[in-house]
């Protein structure tokens, strides 16, 4: 048996390779090449409900330029990430969510749970959240 450790390795290296042979899946959102329900986008970023919901406000803000991660050279995405936080506070006050309270996330590598590697920023409410989260 391979520890849970290794095999987490393999599935990140899987994941990296399955992106290689069949494009980025929010690259592909982003050029509405796949179905999404997006619920906000602008020149620089798109909004779009996760496909799996861990609360009952789950949004992505993602870039529409590809960055992998926060481990990529970000020197020339400063603006861009500014801007992406400043639409996550627009959304959660378009969900109703800024007063009672909201978390933002990105997770970054596998050992973070980071599973699609096209920079995204969580955003959820809607509920109590725990914290530390697991
Ligand atoms: P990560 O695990 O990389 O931080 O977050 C990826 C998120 O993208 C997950 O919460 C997952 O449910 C969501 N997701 C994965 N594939 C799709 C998809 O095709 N459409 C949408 N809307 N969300 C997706
Ligand atoms: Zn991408």
């Amino acid at each position: 048996m391979l520890p849970f450790a290794i095999k987490k390795l393999f599935f990140y290296a899987y994941k990296r390779g399955m992106m290689k042979i069949f494009g980025c899946i929010f690259c592909q959102v982003a050029a509405h090449e796949k179905p999404a329900t997006i619920v906000y986008e602008d020149e620089h970023c798109v909004v779009l409900r996760d496909i799996r919901p861990q609360a009952p406000v789950h949004l992505l803000v993602i870039p529409r330029k590809h960055v992998t991660s926060l481990n990529d050279d970000l020197e020339e995405d400063k603006l861009l990430l500014g801007h992406l936080l400043t639409v996550v506070a627009r959304m959660a006050k378009e969900q109703g969510i800024d007063g009672t309270g909201f978390r933002t996330v990105i997770n970054t590598n596998a050992e973070a749970g980071q599973t699609v590697f096209h920079l995204h920023i969580h955003l959820l409410g809607g509920r109590i959240l725990g914290w530390p989260p697991g």
